[in-house]
């Protein structure tokens, strides 16, 4: 048997031409789609998954962070306002603006009231960690308020569309081919932002990029949960839930601090883990053992918990995520590569177009090298592994997106290409729409760098 088979070349229908193109519709790529469409571009945004939402939806990733320094609230724009349709609904918890007061933010009372919902700044190293702005939400809460977005904006949605090949002519990319149920579809368009979060379109239009793993998560929703029992547990009797927690960690075989948190729903808490190393997102046989592997040592858990920890008596399982969680795989090596040393050190740059909890992006960090009018924004942006790990949380994502869909338009307004966009136009608009560009550093922001 041959280890390959020939494809022959065939002529792809084309059904659709835009100005912008967004490939993966998660967090960055609703944003991106929803920006480049109120600043007046013609948009189609294309999903593989029948929802949008990507790991926020599908991946029930429920806690939105990384969106303040401790003073300022440094995401804004698009990501609070899809907190605020979400909570109009009663689907998002955000904390009250008097308990995130210095004077309150890490008092234990602080601690006792917002924790269990995962709201408070996990990069502070004291404990109690502080309690900040950021949002526990429901993931078909995110699915409606995104939906609302996009279409109210007239982005053209088209989902089961699973992106395959980049169309790319003399290093400019011209569209898109996505396999779909009626066969291979072409989607054109003046300029195509990657937010597949696994950099699939940069890749296939052939940029340079890097690949790393870190761990792969089947989360899951438990129902059935007496949560303030288990909550008073914790308080009244912590040497044995000290003990117990031990043991489900154990049997979780990693995880966070908290195995588990509470969500809008009453009764409703979600998981967080298993944390499994050594897998690839891009792998088939690797995704399969994940879903296999994480599925198993949940359910061991659940019996557990069952049978020894108050309050999850009654505990079933909702669901599993339909979206395995995958945090990192391929990222783009662009005409600036974000470091840890830039994420830590706060360094500000002539070019930042959004910012995350207390970083600057640039947007030499969103665009190839070597092929035009090719944008990329979320979590496989142009960083080094260990920088994207602590700048890939869903808002600063949001924020990517968004800068990236306001870019597309201030080129093509403009009629030079995507790389030549002008950036004190990006960060004008950008403000003009409720976002932060992170164009006026923080007073804690490290030396500037000018851009290229
Ligand atoms: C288990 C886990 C826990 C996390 N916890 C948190 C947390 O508590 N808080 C937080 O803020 N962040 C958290 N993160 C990080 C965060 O979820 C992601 O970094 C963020 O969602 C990235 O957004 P994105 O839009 O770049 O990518 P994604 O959310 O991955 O969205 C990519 C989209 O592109 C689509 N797509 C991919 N490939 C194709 C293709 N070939 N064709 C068409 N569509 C495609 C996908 O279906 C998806 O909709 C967590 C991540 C994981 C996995």
């Amino acid at each position: 048997m041959t280890s390959t088979v020939h494809l022959p070349s065939r002529d792809i229908k084309i059904v659709d031409r835009s100005d912008v193109v967004v490939v993966g519709g998660g967090p960055a790529g609703i944003s991106a789609a929803v920006s480049a469409a109120r600043n007046g571009a013609k948009v189609t945004l294309l999903e593989r998954y029948p929802y949008v939402g990507g790991l926020a939806a599908g991946g029930m990733v429920l806690v939105l962070d990384d969106m303040t320094n401790g003073t300022e609230i440094t995401v804004r724009g698009i990501c609070t306002e899809i907190i605020d349709r979400m909570a109009k609904r009663g689907l998002c918890i955000v904390p009250d603006e008097k308990d995130r007061t210095i004077e309150f933010r890490d008092t234990p009372a602080a601690w006792q009231k917002w924790a269990r919902l995962g709201l408070f700044d996990f990069h502070t190293p004291s404990m109690p960690h502080p309690i900040c702005y950021s949002a526990a939400f429901d993931p078909d809460g995110f699915k409606q308020a995104s939906y609302d977005m996009l279409t109210e904006a007239g982005v053209k949605i088209r989902l089961h569309s699973w992106f395959s090949s980049a169309v790319v002519e003399d290093g400019v990319i011209k569209g898109v081919i996505c396999q779909t149920k009626a066969g291979l579809e072409a989607t054109m368009g003046d300029i195509v932002i990657d937010t597949t979060g696994d950099l699939d379109v940069a890749a296939s239009a052939g940029v340079a990029s890097s690949q790393a793993d870190f761990i792969l998560t089947t989360v899951s929703r438990w129902g059935g949960v007496d949560t303030d029992a288990a909550e008073r547990f914790e308080r009244e009797e912590p040497e044995k839930f000290k003990l117990l927690d031990h043991e489900a960690k154990r049997m979780i075989g990693g995880c966070w601090s908290f195995w588990w948190l509470k969500t809008p729903l009453p009764g409703i808490v979600w998981l967080n883990c298993p944390h499994m190393p050594k897998l690839s997102g891009l792998k088939v046989e690797d995704l399969t053992a994940a879903e296999l592997e994480g599925r198993a040592r949940i359910a061991r858990l659940l019996e557990f918990a069952r049978q020894q920890m108050p309050g999850f008596e009654n505990a079933y399982v909702v669901d599993f995520a339909p979206q395995t969680g995958v945090r990192q795989t391929r990222m783009l090596e662009g005409s600036y590569v974000v470091t840890k040393d830039d994420i830590n050190s706060r360094r500000h740059f002539d070019d930042t177009v959004c910012r995350g909890r207390d970083y600057y992006t640039p947007y030499r960090a969103m665009l190839p090298k070597n092929v035009d009018q090719l944008i990329v924004a979320g979590r496989h942006y142009s960083a080094t592994p260990q920088a994207q790990k602590s700048s890939r949380e869903i808002p600063p994502c949001m924020a990517m997106g968004e800068a990236a869909g306001v870019a597309a338009v201030v080129a093509l307004n403009a009629g030079v290409t995507a790389r030549q966009a002008d950036i004190k136009e990006i960060q004008r608009r950008m403000r003009d729409q409720g976002a932060d560009p992170g164009d006026v550093p923080s007073a804690n922001a490290a030396h500037q760098e000018a851009a290229e």
